[in-house]
């Protein structure tokens, strides 16, 4: 079953990887942590939940907004065919790019830049995952969906967030519904919080 080998990938990856400075001692805490420019590395449980929310297969294809330090990239590397993932600070994509690729991961196409319109080159995709939160849900991430695919984001205000599952049918019908209260940091560009 995937779910436990999922589990199983959440339990062998070394936390410590992603992270490079005086935090890498508190990998294994189970809290985000800051990895510079203001961001942070998300909470390990709150990876896993994500990724298991996603329901990720090896046919897959995966957009992830909001790279980071990579480690829920890995997750999404390792269960889905190919990621295609989008980070808006250039120093953090090529950290997260060499971390990846000593990991052995050959199946991520990475792009520096802001996320907010997804990456049209390479859509539709299968999932969409977004680990940075948008104030109201980014349309063209709706629209690079596959039908019968599946969006996880958290979407709201500054503080909390409500982490919501998007689906959208073979009809197109698109369904969201809100899961749990997530705590993430700002998805900048057009669908942030401090929009003038
Ligand atoms: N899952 C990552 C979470 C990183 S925090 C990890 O565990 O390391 C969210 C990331 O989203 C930050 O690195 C931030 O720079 C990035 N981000 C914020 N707004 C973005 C945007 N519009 N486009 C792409 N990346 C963005």
């Amino acid at each position: 079953m995937e779910e436990n080998k999922i589990r199983g990938f959440f339990s062998r990856l070394d936390r410590s990887v992603f992270i490079e400075n005086e935090y890498k001692k508190y990998a294994d805490i189970d809290k985000p942590l800051p990895i510079g420019y203001e961001q942070t590395i998300s909470q390990p449980t709150l990876v896993l939940d994500m990724t298991l929310r996603l329901e990720p297969d090896k046919d897959c294809t995966v957009l992830e907004i909001g790279t980071g330090s990579g480690y829920q990239t890995a997750f999404l590397a390792e269960f889905a065919h190919t990621v295609y993932t989008v980070e808006i600070v250039p120093e953090l994509i090529k950290k997260a790019e060499k971390r990846l690729d000593g990991l052995g991961y050959r199946n991520i196409r990475y792009k520096t830049g802001d996320g907010s319109d997804g990456w049209p080159e390479f859509a539709p995709y299968d999932r969409i995952i977004t680990t940075a939160a948008a104030g109201s849900m980014p349309n063209e991430l709706i629209r690079q969906l596959k039908p019968g695919g599946r969006i996880v984001a958290p979407v709201g205000p500054p503080g909390y967030q409500d982490l919501f599952v998007i689906t959208k049918d073979k009809n197109g019908t698109v369904d969201m519904d809100p899961i749990e209260k997530v705590a993430f940091v700002e998805m900048k560009g057009k669908y942030g919080w401090n929009r003038e």
